[in-house]
């Protein structure tokens, strides 16, 4: 699976992950799904919404108990910003394609809490920031085996095949 980012998108990760560290940011990717391939059509920098709601939420999850309880260590989306997104992806034909957030001070590979909350159809776009520069950037989605697998990241100057498609 490949997965097609303009360079300002991806300029877009990178910025929000230096500006949210030390802590991590998220947000939602928008574009389209073909069979092989995935155009990311626009990013949404979201809040991250992990508190103690969202820790309560998902503590029958077992590896969790050990990871760090602040958004340092974990990121999560509000539902309302979730719907917000929805909506608006659907009125520009478009879907909720995957999730990106970044990894202050840790390499760009899922953590078994990302492996535990993804979702299947979602691609998973992972920015590293060190010292507060983002110095990696990877994507993963999901194998029937809900294993991580890596997806290959083509960086276009302009979306043309969006474009040109529409
Ligand atoms: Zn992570």
């Amino acid at each position: 699976m490949t997965i097609e980012l303009s360079r300002e998108h991806l300029q877009a990760i990178c910025s929000h992950g230096e500006s949210a560290y030390p802590q991590e940011c998220c947000g939602l990717l928008l574009g389209l799904v073909r069979r092989d391939s995935k155009t990311v059509v626009d990013v949404l920098g979201t809040e991250n919404a992990w508190d103690e709601e969202a820790m309560k939420a998902f503590q029958g999850i077992e590896p969790l108990a050990k990871l760090g309880e602040t958004k340092r260590g974990n990121y999560g989306i509000a539902p309302t910003d979730i719907l917000k997104a929805q909506k608006a992806a659907r009125d520009r034909h478009l879907a909720i394609i995957g999730i990106y957030h970044s990894h202050p001070d840790c390499a760009a590979i899922p953590s078994e809490f990302d492996r535990q909350v993804a979702w299947q159809e979602y691609s998973y776009i992972i920015v590293s920031v060190c010292s507060g520069k983002a110095v990696d950037v990877t994507s993963w989605g999901l194998d029937d085996d809900r294993e991580f697998q890596r997806e290959e990241i083509s960086l276009v100057d302009q979306l043309e095949n969006y474009s040109k498609n529409r």
